[in-house]
């Protein structure tokens, strides 16, 4: 299996663990853009948004769930956010589904 975030969750690359449950695995960005930035992963593997299927809607929601779950859990009352890239004009680089927590300064609008 070459995808580095099954890797990651499968532990054979090293992160440093913020949240875990059944569904997803959630860890710090290698190169955080602001000072929290977090991946929430489903550990099961989905290439990307694009490639979901029906069957994993909820799935989709529980990402969603468990990024405000970490947020409140970090104390990021003033807000945060959430985004998922998608394919090459998206700016994905990493084809397996992840959701970037950003927080902890004032994010600006648009985004490039
Ligand atoms: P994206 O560009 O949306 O596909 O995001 C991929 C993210 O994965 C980037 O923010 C990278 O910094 C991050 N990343 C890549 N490899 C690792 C790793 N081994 N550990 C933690 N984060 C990583
Ligand atoms: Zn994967």
């Amino acid at each position: 299996m070459s995808c580095v975030f099954c890797q990651i969750i499968d532990g054979s690359i090293p992160s440093k663990a913020i949240y875990q449950d059944d569904h997803c695995y959630a860890f710090a960005d290698l190169k955080p853009q602001a000072p929290v930035h977090i991946l929430i992963v489903p550990r099961e593997h989905i290439p990307s948004i694009a490639h979901a299927q029906k069957e994993q809607k909820e799935l989709l929601g529980h990402l969603q769930w468990a990024a405000a779950e970490i947020a409140r859990a970090k104390g990021l009352a003033e807000g945060y956010r959430t985004v998922i890239n998608t394919g090459s004009d998206g700016g994905q680089t990493v084809d397996h589904i992840h959701v970037h927590l950003l927080g902890g300064r004032p994010l600006t609008w648009p985004p490039g």
